[in-house]
């Protein structure tokens, strides 16, 4: 048996086994071939391109490997964790305090750096008892605490930061 290579007339290439060269030329005359694609009957020999054979038939070319290992989870290092855990903090505890600020803003007049002078003055009853905010320097907050005057301080942070 033998393998041609063969093409029609507009170039559809097909493969036909023959039991020698003459049956190949016998067929083709007598108008037995035909191109399984347009059915022309104007078939020619094709090169033949080298083909590598092995013994046992044709060689088909390995599957290229296709699978693709997914990539292996790294474990978070214990440190990397912490460094989650404490940022998870941090934020937690930023939202807590404009929660707070926004509660305090809402709820007191801010007083500005009179908020000693204003403390005093609510905690002797010279002023209207109502929540205030403000500032003050660390020496004023002390006399206010040796006072007795109940003053609260929380980080003031930025809303935007
Ligand atoms: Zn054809």
């Amino acid at each position: 048996m033998i393998k041609y290579s063969l093409i029609c007339d507009t170039d559809h290439g097909f493969e036909a086994w023959f039991k020698n060269s003459d049956a190949f030329k016998h067929q083709l005359e007598s108008g037995i071939l035909s191109c399984p694609t347009c059915g022309s009957e104007s078939i020619r020999k094709a090169l033949m391109a080298p083909s590598v054979r092995s013994t046992g038939g044709w060689e088909i070319p390995p599957e290229p490997q296709a699978e693709i290992l997914p990539p292996e989870q790294t474990p978070a290092s214990p440190e990397r964790t912490r460094q989650i855990q404490m940022m998870t903090k941090a934020a937690e505890l930023k939202r807590q305090l404009l929660a707070l600020r926004r509660a305090v803003e809402d709820n007191c007049d801010y007083v500005g750096d009179r908020f000693a002078k204003t403390a005093r003055a609510i905690h002797d009853g010279e002023e209207e008892a109502k929540g205030i905010y403000g500032e003050a320097t660390p020496n004023e907050i002390e006399a206010l605490q040796d006072d007795g005057i109940e003053i609260g301080q929380i980080p003031w942070i930025k809303q935007d930061s």
